[in-house]
């Protein structure tokens, strides 16, 4: 179930019911108004915080730009996010035709607001996907292998299932899943999927490891995973680690998704 609400009608109705108390509300409504896009608010949290993703373009191919996946300890993710979004609202001309850009800044809300890289339930929001290699006890961001870290089942975790049900529903032609600090990426190896993981590694400057054996740069097996579940539903993604925990290295980000725009096909 997606419930839909627009930022615009919230922001009118939180600014007629504050300006009875508050005098100069409309000073907070233009601080929003550069990055105002129309809101979904998907679901909520396990700490009932709201799921949103905000809206650009009316395109039918759909780029989902994903940021907080692991919460406060990748913080910069969200700012990238945020920082992305306020510039291609500002610049709408970059966006080609029949493209639409959707931006969730925040994966794991209670995570980013209690410092945490898990839900509150002690899950990891990137080990809880439903792909063939999901596991329950699983590895940590750490390399620290840590029962129950995947859930009790796949997508026993109702954000996990909040965003999975939207991704089947909306079928983007990409998403950009944004991480850090491990300074690599990851995506397709052929096809259109590979065309893109190049053009965005070109561009931004991130690594893609060589095919092989022996050439994962993560030291421990990320199971359960968001990305795989993709591969195995047919979601083309591309898995960004930013190179510290705290630059939101928006140029170089920027100069991806230039790449990767400019290469999708449009519907
Ligand atoms: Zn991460």
């Amino acid at each position: 179930m997606v419930q839909q609400l627009s930022r615009r009608t919230f922001l009118q109705s939180a600014a007629a019911a504050t300006a009875l108390l508050t005098p100069g509300t409309h000073r907070v409504r233009a601080a929003f108004a550069q990055t105002e896009l129309p809101e979904s608010v998907l679901g909520f949290s396990q700490g009932g915080l709201p799921m949103s993703v905000y809206h650009l373009g009316q395109g039918s191919t759909r780029v989902l730009v994903l940021g907080g996946q692991h919460g406060g300890p990748e913080a910069n993710t969200t700012y990238l996010v945020r920082q992305l979004m306020a510039h291609f609202s500002d610049a709408p001309d970059e966006v080609p035709a029949g493209v639409g850009l959707d931006f969730m800044p925040v994966g794991n809300p209670d995570g980013a607001a209690i410092g945490s890289r898990q839900y509150l339930s002690g899950v990891d929001p990137n080990r809880n996907w439903g792909g063939t290699d999901w596991r329950s006890d699983a590895y940590d961001s750490n390399a620290v292998y840590r029962a129950g870290l995947g859930g009790p089942e796949p997508f026993s975790e109702q954000e996990t299932r909040t965003q999975g049900i939207w991704l089947l529903e909306q079928r983007p032609a990409l998403v950009i899943n944004l991480h850090s600090a491990g300074g690599f990426m990851f995506g397709g190896r052929d096809g259109l999927a590979g065309e893109l993981a190049g053009a965005y590694s070109d561009a931004s400057g991130y690594p893609l490891p060589a095919a092989g054996r022996g050439t994962n740069p993560l030291p421990y097996r990320a199971t359960g995973s968001m990305n795989v579940w993709m591969r195995e539903i047919g979601v083309l993604g591309l898995f960004v680690e930013l190179t510290t925990p705290s630059d939101p290295e928006f140029r170089r980000n920027l100069a991806g998704m230039r790449a990767v725009l400019e290469r999708l096909p449009a519907a």
